[in-house]
């Protein structure tokens, strides 16, 4: 098991009363870093313009790494929520990049599991558009890497995130090498995800009504998710691991405790050592309460470092 995050995730400044702060990150690290001491946190490279650019457009890519700032302070609204500063750039290069070699060491045979604690999050950003906190989508990218560096044939991203990765979905919806499996709350931001969505039949979607709670989940990753996932025989696991979806959290009801997360951890770590050797790369998404998002992270890394 290996933590990735890095410094330049911090300079990512979207300004007070934006609820994707700096915060949050620094609430993950010192959590995890108060229950494990002995883990070392590594901090990855950046990702290069033509790893972006297997599954973003040029523009955007310019737009969000050559905007130019006068001091750390200053922003440019993408649109109301999706926020640059000076910091940005180097924020969504890191982010982007602990997934590249976050892959590159679980099938290198470095280490089985590694979470990629960073910011700002992906999985709402298309191949041309940031949006919802999100610049570049860090685990779209990290699937990219894997199918054209590594060869691989069969990647499974797993979305559990409270909000639909609409992004990740729509830069997978026709590649065949790609299974998108998401639950979140509907109706809700960004409003995709139906169950109606299926791609070219790599792409699950189950929409839950707000205040859904544990037992449905569990249920509808037990009834066919978890089944079509063992079924893809996946290669390797990505993970959307957003925590927004706890009880606690202030952008949506969908009633999940941290132990939701541990429990669904475990069942795929169990998918990823039958199928996969094992190999699984978590990436941050959301998650708003510190205390809940503190929690959740700490169940959901127990569990990789446990199945
Ligand atoms: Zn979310």
């Amino acid at each position: 098991m290996r933590l990735y995050t890095h410094p330049a995730c911090l300079e990512h400044r979207p300004g007070p009363g934006n609820p994707e702060s700096p915060a949050r990150l620094e609430a993950v690290v010192e959590a995890i870093s108060a229950r494990w001491p002995d883990q070392r946190w590594e901090h990855p490279r950046a990702a290069t313009r033509a790893e972006l650019m297997r599954v973003h457009r040029a523009d955007l890519v310019a737009l969000i790494l050559d905007s130019r700032f006068d001091d750390a302070d200053d922003t440019l609204h993408i649109d109301a929520e999706t926020v640059l500063s000076a910091g940005s750039a180097e924020a969504a290069l890191h982010a982007a990049g602990a997934g590249i070699h976050a892959v590159d060491a679980v099938l290198g045979g470095q280490v089985r599991r590694v979470f990629c604690a960073v910011r700002p999050p992906g999985h709402h950003a298309t191949a041309s558009e940031a949006m919802g906190f999100c610049l570049f989508n860090n685990l779209a990218v990290a699937a990219a890497h894997a199918i054209d560096m590594h060869g691989l044939t069969r990647v499974a991203i797993i979305d559990f995130d409270v909000h639909h990765g609409n992004g990740t979905e729509a830069i997978f919806a026709s590649d065949a090498r790609v299974l998108y499996l998401s639950t979140h709350q509907s109706p809700l931001f960004p409003g995709t995800g139906a169950a109606s969505d299926v791609g070219i039949g790599n792409v699950i979607n189950r929409p839950m009504a707000p205040h859904t709670g544990s037992g449905a989940f569990r249920g509808l990753w037990s009834g066919d998710l978890l089944p079509a996932l063992n079924a893809f025989r996946p290669q390797i696991l990505l993970l959307s691991a957003g925590f927004d979806g706890h009880r606690r959290d202030p952008m949506a009801d969908l009633q999940l405790d941290a132990d939701d997360f541990g429990w669904l951890t475990g069942e795929l770590g169990a998918i990823a050592d039958r199928h996969a050797s094992g190999r699984i790369v978590s990436m941050l998404e959301g998650g708003y309460d510190l205390n809940a998002l503190r929690e959740s992270a700490i169940a959901h890394v127990e569990a990789l470092l446990r199945s």
